[in-house]
């Protein structure tokens, strides 16, 4: 996922290292770690889509990246 990414946050372009977490999109119970179900995002973004109320614009964001790739 960091390299098909090219270690780039998809929301902001920030460069992340992989000793970060990728996002799981969908999170929560479905989540899974294959290659579609994962996103890169820096540390503001990540916390932006989980605790803030930007989390519905972002994981948008998130959503159609993922189905931009993978259809
Ligand atoms: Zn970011
Ligand atoms: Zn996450």
């Amino acid at each position: 996922i960091f390299e098909r990414d090219n270690h780039r946050c998809i929301v902001c372009g920030k460069y992340v290292d992989d000793s970060h977490k990728f996002h799981h999109e969908p999170c929560g119970q479905e989540k899974s770690d294959i290659i579609s179900g994962g996103v890169v995002l820096c540390n503001n973004c990540h916390y932006a889509r989980h605790n803030t109320d930007k989390l519905k614009l972002i994981k948008t964001k998130c959503e159609e990246y993922l189905r931009n790739l993978y259809g």
